[in-house]
Parts: structure tokens; sequence; C-alpha cells
């Protein structure tokens, strides 16, 4: 997810020479002289010594950009004592060495949505997506981040091909790629799918890990809160108490709202994302798979509960 992919971007820089920075808004002692800096170290951000990989590419840190320092991630614990030692008065000066191994593929590579759907019966022309991002980091196995979405988007898609009954309008279950890079696949089906998007009810996306399913988050829009609140009245059963929510931005239904289409995001509970999402502890033990099965009953429900209301969802935002 995008938006828990967010990190304290400052960080100590450290010269050719290895020399490491304190950070000027938090020392009133004067800073030695710096010289260019040779790499930005990056606080890790977790708890035990996990490292962390994340961040969209800017187009300064690929290898043809003309900008070529490197930012690399510390574990937090180090990082705190790279920071102490730096934050000593001069004369005293911090030297950190680095070795950096790294493989760097030409690019522009070519990656892919992977999409299914379920014609609708009475509109097949008119749409509900159901999405998560296929693309992951690679510290682990990229389990909570997002395997779990992507396990229940397709599970939702098995359950309603199964359950006998067509909905009034075309079920689209989406695996974007390129979410963490910055919601690249997203982006690209809505400009590739832009006749359809005033044709596209709504867009939700499950991308919050294991945990289950308590709202839907849906950028405000009031007008859809009746509407919602009667239609999925009976999630209220397996635990989702706001199917009207007000939600956050960060992952794939983001592109669809600002294009205007009605776009949420699941609302779950945290179950370990925060600590593993990202990391090398992102793991398939971290699955709570009694959280999925009722993750694919929420997207289920919901899915065909607005693909046959009487009309598309309202677009207005306020
Ligand atoms: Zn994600």
């Amino acid at each position: 997810m995008a938006g828990c992919c967010r990190w304290p971007r400052w960080a100590g820089i450290l010269a050719p020479t290895a020399r490491c920075r304190a950070p000027s808004s938090s020392s009133k002692q004067k800073s030695p002289p710096i010289s260019p800096p040779g790499s930005v170290l990056l606080d890790a951000g977790k708890h035990h010594g996990l490292l962390v990989t994340t961040g969209g590419w800017s187009g300064t840190d690929r290898p043809s950009a003309s900008n070529r320092l490197p930012g690399l991630f510390v574990a937090h614990e180090h990082y705190a004592l790279l920071y102490r030692l730096a934050r000593r008065p001069a004369p005293a000066r911090t030297r950190v060495e680095l070795e950096v191994s790294n493989k760097f593929v030409p690019g522009p590579l070519v990656v892919h949505n992977t999409i299914g759907e379920i014609l609708g019966k009475e509109k097949p022309d008119e749409f509900v997506v159901i999405g998560a991002h296929l693309d992951s980091w690679d510290l682990g196995q990229g389990t909570l981040d997002n395997g779990t979405g992507t396990a229940v988007v397709l599970e939702t898609a098995r359950l309603l091909a199964r359950c006998g009954t067509a909905p009034k309008r075309t079920l689209r279950f989406v695996l974007f790629t390129g979410e963490e890079q910055g919601l690249h696949g997203s982006r690209a089906y809505v400009a590739r799918h832009k006749a359809e998007l005033p044709r596209t009810s709504a867009c939700i996306v499950h991308d919050t890990g294991t945990g289950k399913v308590i709202g839907l988050g849906w950028f405000g829009r009031p007008a859809l809160k009746p509407i919602l609140e009667a239609e999925l009245a009976m999630l209220k059963e397996v635990g989702v108490t706001q199917p009207h929510a007000r939600g956050f931005g960060g992952s794939d239904h983001v592109p669809f709202d600002r294009a205007g289409v009605p776009g949420a995001h699941c609302l779950q509970e945290i179950a370990g994302y925060r600590f593993a999402h990202h990391t090398q502890a992102d793991t398939l033990e971290m699955v709570r798979e009694a959280d999925l099965v009722q993750g694919a009953q929420v997207l289920a429900v919901s899915a065909m509960r607005i693909a046959n209301l009487p009309k598309l969802l309202p677009r207005e935002k306020r």
C-alpha cells in the first residue's frame, strides 16, 4: 500500500569520505563542513532490526538519471546509533564505510494488470471493480502487502462465479501491478478505460494485510452513506460496522476516485500489518485464514449489492 509506505525522508547524508551529518533542525550545535553527499541513509522505522523496502521512482534514482545518489535503508537501531554519534560536538567526526552491491535491469519494463470478469446479465457495459495489487517488495514473501488482498479478490471472484446468480452489472476483478512504485497499474487502467469510467459504479480495494474488514472508506462522499448503510446492513453479522467510513488514500482506489468513480478501500484490523509489511517478516506465517474468508465474504456481498442497485452509485463528492 503506497500510503502505508511513507517513511521519514530525513537522513544523515554521508559524504564520499563517509562522514555523517547531524540534522540541523534538531541540533543547535554547529555542524562541521560537509563535502558533497555520497549516499542518503534512511531510517527503516521498524522494530527488532527489520529492514524495509519502499518508495516510488522519482526519475532521479535510476542509473540513467543525472542524480545517482543512492538511498539506503538502515535498521532503526543502527540508524539511532549513527544519529547519536553524529550529534557529538565538533571536532568529533563520525565515519561510516558503505559497501553496496546492486544490480540494475535496463528498463522500461513491461508489466501487466491481471483482469477477470463476471458478465452482468442486464447491464453488461456497466461495471463494479474489485481489486488488490499483485506486485510487492522482495525482502519477504509479500504476504500482507499484498498477497492477502490478492487471495481475497481471487476468492471473491471464485465464489461469485459459482454462486449461480449472475449480477445485473459486470463485476471486474483486477490485480493491479506497479502499485508500490506509484499506483502505476491502476493509473494505467483508469487512463485506458476512460470511456468506461462514467459507467463504472465503484472500485473497492483490499490492501491492508490479513486483518478482518470492519468498514469501507470512501473519501467522504456523503451521498453514498444512506445507500450503503441500507444495502450492506447485513455485513454487521460478519463485523463490518462502517459500510461508509471516511477512509484515506494510498492505494489503487485513488486514481478511480480522482477520475470521479467512487473509490473505497477496506478498513481492516491491523493484525501485524505495521510490524511486518515491506520487511523480511512479511511471510506466509502472518496470514489469519479466517479473516481472509471474512474479507471475501465482505467483498462478495458488497460487489453484488452495488452491482444490483437500480442505478450507478452517485458521483458527487460533497
Ligand atoms: Zn499494498
